[in-house]
This record gives C-alpha cells, sequence and structure tokens, in this order.
C-alpha cells in the first residue's frame, strides 16, 4: 500500500501493485467491456473539456506560458469553424490552423472523442472476413477442412493498459490515448509528465470527478513512480517521450568536468554521466554521500563497470534510455508496447518553390508549435548552397514579421519548459562548434526561460546541435551541392519521426518517399500530418513503434482475434486418421 511520509502518500511499488489488480479486477467484471461504458465516459471527456476549458488552458499557460493572446484568437477561431462544420471536419479545421494552441489542443481531444463516439459502433463490430460456406472449393485460400464454415476478426480490449505521457503537450498527450484506451474498452492507469506539474495535478483533480474513478486511474510522479507502475504487469504500456536519456548541462562538480552531463537511471537510482575523451565521468549520489570517477566501460543500455574516486563499491545497473527501459520493463511479461519516441526531423528545401509560403510553414511548424518543443518539429533544414542566402533572408523576414523585433518580448512564443531544458539548449548554442554560425536570433533570458528563434548556418555534422534531437528554437541549416545529397545526410541519422520536403519536382518528391524512412511525412508543409485522423501517427525505428490517431488509435489498444464458427454439419472424415489413399480418392 501507499505509505504515507511526512503527510505525503508515496506511490511505491506496493501500491501500484495493489491498483494494478484493482484495475485487473474491474477489467474480469466486464464493466469497461460494453458499448455503452466507453460511450458515456467518451462523452464525459468532451462535458469536462467544455466545462473547464478555462482551467486547462490556464494549466497550460502555467507549464509552458502558451500565448494567451494566441489562444484566444484561436479559439474563437476554431470554435466558429467547427461549428459549421458540425465538428466533422477536424482535418479541415486542422489545415486551416497550422500551430497548436491550448485551445486547438482542447479541441483536437474533443474530435478524437468525437470522432470515436461516432463510428465506435462500426469499430466494435466484427470484421467478417471469406464466408466460407459459400461454393468452397471455388474459392481462392479455402479447403475441405474448413467447409462449411464462417470467419470473423473479433476487436477484443487488451485489459489492463498503462499510459505514460510527456510534458510537452501535457492534455492531449494525456487525454488522446486515454481516449483510445478507453474507446477499446479497457481500464487504465494514467501517468502524467512531472515537467508539466499544473496539467498533471489538473487532470488528476479532473479526472476521478468525470470518469469512472475504478476503471480510471491517474498517478502523479516522476522516475520512481513510473519505475513502481512499470514493475506491474500489464496488458499494453503506450508511451510518449524520449528515446534517449535527457541530456541535461550542469555546473560540473568536478573543477575542469564542464560539458553535457547525462543522467541515466532507474528507480531511486540517478547517474549522471560526462562523456570526456570517449570515457564517461560520473557523478553518483546513493545514501546522502556523492561519488565521482571514471567510467571505464559503458555500453548502450547497461553501465558496465565503474571506478569510484570515493568508493569502489559496485555501481546498480542501469538502463541508458528512458524508451529501452519501458520496453525492458514490458519484456518481462512480454507486454505490447507503444513507444511515441522523437527524433531530429528534417526539412528539405528545393530552390523551385515559393519561398516565402515554404518559409512561413516552416516557421509555424517549428517555433508555432511550442516554440519547437514538438515531437515533430522541425529539427533541422537541408538546402543547396546557392538556395541558403534566400532562405535566410526569407526566415529572417517572416520571423521579423511575426514575433517583433524583439522576439524575447514576443507573447506569441512559448517560453522554454523548465531551467534545465534551458541550460540544455544554451549549451547546445554555445559548443565551440557552434560559435559564430548564428546568423538571426541568439537572444536569451535566463530569468524568464526565453529563447528567440535562432537561425545558424553551416553547423558541422559531428557538432552536438546535429548529435541530439533540439526540442526547441535553434534551426540549423545545412546546405548540399545538389539536393539529392540531402538522403545521405538524412540517412547518415537515426530514423526521424517526421520529414518536410519543399519541391514543386515531381521527380523528387518520388526520390523522397523512396530514399527517406521516417514515421510520417509531408510535402510543401509541416506538422500537419498529425491532424489528419485517417493517418496513422507514430514512428520508425528509434523514433518509435506501433502508431495511433483515429482508428489506429482504437486498434492500438484492442486485439484482433481470429474466430472462426462452425456447425456440425460436414464432418469430413478426411480429416481424422487413419489417412489413407482412398478417403483422399473422395
Ligand atoms: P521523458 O522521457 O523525459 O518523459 C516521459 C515520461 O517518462 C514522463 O512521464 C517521465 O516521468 C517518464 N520518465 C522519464 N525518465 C524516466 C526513467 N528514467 N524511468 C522511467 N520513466 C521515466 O520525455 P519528455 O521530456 O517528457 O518528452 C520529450 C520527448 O518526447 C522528446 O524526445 C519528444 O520528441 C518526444 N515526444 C514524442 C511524441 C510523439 O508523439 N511521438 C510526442 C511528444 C513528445
Amino acid at each position: 500500500m501507499a505509505t504515507k511520509e511526512e503527510g505525503m502518500t508515496v506511490f511505491d511499488v506496493e501500491a501500484a501493485n495493489v491498483l494494478s489488480k484493482e484495475l485487473r479486477d474491474v477489467f474480469a467484471s466486464g464493466k469497461t467491456r460494453s458499448y455503452e461504458w466507453r460511450i458515456s465516459q467518451l462523452k464525459s471527456i468532451v462535458k469536462m473539456c467544455d466545462e473547464h476549458e478555462e482551467d486547462i488552458a490556464d494549466a497550460l499557460r502555467q507549464d509552458l506560458s502558451k500565448p494567451q493572446l494566441e489562444s484566444i484568437v484561436y479559439e474563437l477561431l476554431m470554435m466558429d469553424i467547427l461549428r459549421l462544420f458540425n465538428l466533422r471536419k477536424p482535418c479541415l479545421v486542422q489545415f486551416c490552423l497550422a500551430g497548436y494552441s491550448c485551445n486547438q489542443i482542447l479541441t483536437m481531444v474533443k474530435n478524437s472523442c468525437t470522432l470515436a463516439i461516432k463510428e465506435l459502433k462500426r469499430w466494435m463490430m466484427p470484421e467478417k472476413v471469406a464466408a466460407l460456406n459459400i461454393a468452397p472449393l471455388f474459392v481462392a485460400k479455402t479447403s475441405l477442412t474448413t467447409f462449411p464454415s464462417s470467419a470473423e476478426i473479433m476487436s477484443e480490449p487488451l485489459g489492463a493498459v498503462l499510459i505514460i505521457s510527456a510534458w510537452n503537450y501535457p492534455f492531449l498527450l494525456s487525454m488522446d490515448p486515454l481516449v483510445a484506451a478507453i474507446a477499446a474498452g479497457n481500464a487504465m492507469v494514467l501517468k502524467p509528465s512531472e515537467l508539466a506539474p499544473a496539467s498533471s495535478s489538473l487532470l488528476a483533480k479532473l479526472l476521478p470527478k468525470y470518469l469512472d474513478c475504478c476503471s480510471i486511474k491517474v498517478v502523479e510522479g516522476a522516475v520512481s513512480e513510473t519505475c513502481a507502475l512499470l514493475e506491474q504487469k500489464w496488458d499494453k504500456i503506450f508511451y510518449t517521450g524520449h528515446c534517449r536519456i535527457q541530456i541535461f548541462y550542469t555546473l560540473a562538480p568536478l573543477q575542469e568536468a564542464v560539458g553535457i552531463w547525462e543522467y541515466v537511471g532507474l528507480g531511486d537510482h540517478v547517474i549522471h554521466l560526462l562523456p570526456r575523451d570517449g570515457m564517461y565521468l560520473f557523478r553518483f549520489e546513493s545514501d546522502k554521500m556523492h561519488y565521482y570517477g571514471m567510467l571505464l566501460t559503458w555500453s548502450d543500455a547497461t553501465i558496465v563497470s565503474g571506478q569510484c574516486c570515493s568508493d569502489n563499491s559496485a555501481l546498480p545497473v542501469c538502463n541508458g534510455r528512458v524508451g529501452r527501459i519501458v520496453m525492458a520493463a514490458a519484456a518481462k511479461y512480454l507486454t505490447p508496447v507503444v513507444l511515441e519516441l522523437g527524433g531530429k526531423s528534417p526539412v528539405v528545401v528545393d530552390s523551385d518553390i515559393d519561398i516565402q509560403v515554404a518559409t512561413r510553414r516552416i516557421i509555424v511548424g517549428k517555433w508555432g508549435c511550442n516554440n519547437g518543443q514538438a515531437c515533430i518539429s522541425p529539427d533541422y533544414i537541408i538546402t543547396t548552397k546557392d538556395c541558403a542566402e534566400k532562405l535566410v533572408d526569407s526566415l529572417k523576414k517572416e520571423l521579423e514579421a511575426f514575433y517583433g523585433k524583439n522576439p524575447l518580448e514576443s507573447k506569441d512564443l512559448s517560453r522554454i519548459v523548465n531551467s534545465d531544458h534551458y541550460a540544455r539548449l544554451t549549451n547546445l548554442l554555445d559548443e565551440d562548434k557552434v560559435s559564430g554560425k548564428i546568423v538571426y536570433g541568439g537572444e536569451r533570458n535566463e530569468a524568464n526561460l526565453r529563447i528567440a528563434p535562432t537561425i545558424l548556418l553551416g553547423v558541422p555534422q559531428n557538432s552536438l546541435m546535429m548529435k541530439e534531437e533540439i526540442f526547441g528554437p535553434l534551426l540549423p541549416i545545412l546546405t548540399v551541392s545538389k539536393i539529392e545529397d540531402s538522403f545521405d545526410i538524412i540517412n547518415s541519422g537515426t530514423k526521424p519521426l517526421a520529414a518536410y520536403l519543399f519541391t514543386n519536382n515531381k521527380k523528387l518528391k518520388q526520390q523522397f518517399l523512396m530514399s527517406v524512412s521516417a514515421g510520417g511525412v509531408v510535402i510543401n508543409d509541416t506538422a500537419l500530418h498529425l491532424t489528419v485522423h485517417s493517418l496513422p501517427f507514430g514512428g520508425v525505428g528509434e523514433s518509435g513503434m506501433g502508431s495511433y490517431h483515429g482508428k489506429f488509435s482504437f486498434d492500438a489498444f484492442t486485439h484482433k482475434k481470429a474466430v472462426v464458427y462452425r456447425s456440425f454439419v460436414g464432418d469430413a472424415s478426411v480429416r481424422y486418421p487413419p489417412y489413407t489413399r482412398g478417403k483422399l480418392r473422395l
């Protein structure tokens, strides 16, 4: 059970165990399977969004300082357009408005509910396949052994599922998978991100008021709470977050050890690593003692050995990347996972385009989406040497038109989520390899965690900025001699979550689609595929596995059960031993 410490409830492994058992029991009761239960929960979510629009927008403003004016403008516009289309054309609406404000987020959640409410009967209905009872001998893929019979695919809820969410769209990324899990008829627990505390606590307060709190639980907390949940047996884990461990810049405790410290951790153990000359310095805190040392060997997933300065005790084994932590935990029970991760999403800009339109679409996908803190934000641009100057000029002109001469003061740009991420981003900018490459922006204000839209030209590919997902307002531009060379640059990294191409050249479009593997692709725009509910949204390779949105969300939390129906007639003896030639001749 949860233990009390200084008046606070601690959510530990034992508490997680009790909670998972409760969810398992409620699922076993059959309550969450019914159409009526699913619909009532989905309708309650719409009601909650309507009745707490202001509270939700306020929480998002607290967590991310979402531009208020943008929200109001978008809200009115969105609501009017939605009324016009009777809430049935979310894609069209989203196409009209490429950035994502608080109220768009609310609308996206409501749209997911509305779509599920409208389609649920159809989605739940068993899908008839190859009717084998009609003229079986003339229908391909049928056999005497299955005659006469019929077959169908039944959509079966998975059971008790765990949803772990990220901070950058804390409401949407919590609610969208939750809507999906409800539509599919599961019991569930949601673990929102601790880095968006206002949204997390609002969800913990509102969901039990509106939803069936026996079947839908919220657990607030950080790494240790997540790990306690991950130790339990689930029927699906849906994780949105980093594929890599977070990298933070901190003031180094060792005098010469200034640089990037990586955090790795499992449970309560956190180890801070600093790459140095092919090795890692590490800082490890245990029993209030701090140990420093040089890590001798390091594999991607496990600390193999280390030598401590102050203590030679063995280090705990730690997984190196959060996505892998989730998958490793899931492997213990063979639990299927959806991993919605990130990556470096490239934008390839050809020369034969309407540069102003392209620029505006890049800007809104980058800085208009949470000031670059979105999983599908353009991470870097590749263009030809002769086009780069034109593109930079256009970006400068449009950025100034959108955010003014002093973007740090702009009310239309979100702030950086917290001081760790601010330090991480400024460290990318301050790296020696990058100095002198800024062609626009670069201003920052640590006091209010603001960084201006920043464009860099000629950033080397071996810089930290080009190795890590930027996840912020910095946009490096790389140049190539011919545009097709961009494919090699993209393919030299891990597969991105999104890839964008601006061109009018049909052949280049085809080449791009054939050569670049990415979770999703948009030609001549950015970020819009997220809003098209008839498309699956998810990554490939290191940018994730599995997908959701629209019907794909329902499928993500559903088992497709193969069912064959037979009657007692047509019991062909050919199936049964003894297998004689005589029987086959019949
Ligand atoms: P994160 O991995 O730091 O946190 C996500 C969740 O994992 C949180 O709930 C957190 O409590 C938990 N967590 C963090 N470290 C953990 C650990 N060591 N052990 C167990 N649990 C742990 O990710 P984030 O910073 O919240 O999100 C940013 C990342 O997520 C970016 O890479 C971004 O691209 C990606 N992202 C992807 C999508 C998508 O839909 N594909 C959407 C949003 C964000």
